[in-house]
């Protein structure tokens, strides 16, 4: 089994703030997803989120594990904050996560932005928050209720940036298909509670509608901070290139501690297996589209593209289509006659009862009804003439001869 992710992502300023501090990254070659919150006055906030996630990139890229790769973000953040007078004091979260071949999630954790795992439509919390309350509720001092309402619920214990070196969180997450994944910022957990967090991750399909609806939660309650929400679906490979004649093996055993990112996994781009599997879509609906359009299209010919004469009320008529129609395509009056059926010649008057002709066009059918208006005359102009008498001639019996012994 080989997974993928599919991932989609919103971030706001929030409804009070002027400037958005948080920032994610999304790195399908990599299979790298982050999300960093962070602060420090005078947009430091920015450059503090912005560093850490550009040095955990160049980590994980060079190879790195993800907990080095997090404390290599770290290293850049403090190293900007201390070299740098405007930006002293800035610093972020960070909750990063590379995805291994074989389907191990490795996640690696400072701060209080979060990770969620939503499997068979129950959502479980992956990291703990290194924030006071947490704290408090962790010795028994408050409950997570009083933890929600708590106004130094966003004082955060643990930050990159604020010490040469920092105690990085490890998550190892054995995934599975139909995965659902939530990195966000405490500007959606602070405001969203989390049912109804779990709500819109079960009843949206799209990882990017979902990460809009959750932004959109959060400004509706109030929006007090800025809120970043990256959404991870997690899909079996095979299920996308279960038409191709040849799966990715299975890869490393996920019993492994903390293997190294897989270069295969780095070189395989999710993008490449969702077009194979619109291809497998397209490549069946395609012929059978053509073929009902044809169909309908020599159907269409075959009922419309003709004439006959026929009976409409007692009057002699020419219509387009055929006699009774051919499926959804009804023949059309096209022209009525100052005729009357019962005035034409017995067999016409058959024929015509019963839809006469396939031509081609209008004209020749009119042909047709200027013969059967001429026969129909010409009977009713020689009914007084008398028939020929028909005379028999009978031979006389002519007497056989028979020889008498
Ligand atoms: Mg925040």
């Amino acid at each position: 089994m080989t997974l993928h992710m599919i991932v989609g992502a919103a971030s706001d300023t929030g409804r009070v703030r002027d400037h958005n501090e948080d920032s994610y990254l999304v790195d399908d070659q990599l299979a790298l997803v982050a999300v960093a919150d962070g602060m420090g006055g005078h947009q430091a906030g920015e450059v503090a989120s912005a560093t850490a996630l550009e040095a955990l990139r160049a980590s994980v890229s060079s190879g790195d594990a993800i907990r080095d790769a997090v404390a290599a973000a770290n290293g850049a953040v403090y190293e900007k904050s201390t070299t740098d007078e405007r930006l002293r004091g800035m610093g972020t979260t960070m909750t990063a996560a590379t995805l291994a071949s074989g389907g191990t999630l490795l996640l690696g954790h400072v701060g209080d932005s979060r990770a969620y795992l939503l499997r068979d439509g129950e959502l479980h919390r992956v990291t703990t928050d290194h924030s006071l309350v947490e704290e408090l509720v962790q010795a028994g001092e408050l409950t997570e209720e009083e933890a929600e309402a708590d106004p130094r619920r966003s004082m955060i214990t643990r930050a990159l940036g604020i010490e040469p070196v920092v105690n990085v969180d490890l998550y190892p997450l054995q995934l599975q298909p139909g995965d659902r994944l939530l990195f966000c910022s405490d500007g959606l957990t602070g405001m969203v509670p989390e049912d109804h967090i779990a709500g819109v991750l079960e009843d949206e399909v799209d990882p990017n509608v979902v990460a809009q609806q959750l932004v959109a939660l959060a400004n509706d309650a109030g929006g007090i901070d800025n809120i970043t929400a990256v959404v991870v679906d997690l899909v079996d490979d095979a299920d996308m290139t279960a038409s191709l004649p040849a799966v990715a093996p299975d890869t490393p055993p996920p019993d492994e501690p903390e293997p190294e990112p897989e270069p295969e996994a780095a070189a395989t781009e999710p993008a490449a297996p969702r077009r194979r599997r619109w291809w497998r879509v397209l490549r069946w609906a395609i012929p059978i589209v053509l073929v009902i359009g044809i169909a309908g299209g020599v159907l269409w010919w075959y009922a419309r593209d003709t004439y006959y004469v026929g009976n409409n009320h007692g009057q002699v008529a020419v219509f387009k289509g055929r006699p009774g129609g051919v499926l959804i395509w009804k023949e059309t009056l096209a022209r009525r006659e100052q005729l009357r059926v019962s005035d034409l010649q017995p067999t016409d008057q058959e024929q015509v009862k019963a839809g006469h002709g396939q031509f081609s066009s209008l004209a020749d059918a009119e042909a047709y009804v200027r013969r059967i208006r001429r026969s129909a005359t010409t009977t009713t102009t020689t009914t007084t003439t008398a028939p020929p008498p028909i005379t028999t001639t009978t031979a006389p019996p002519t007497p056989s001869s028979t020889p008498t012994p």
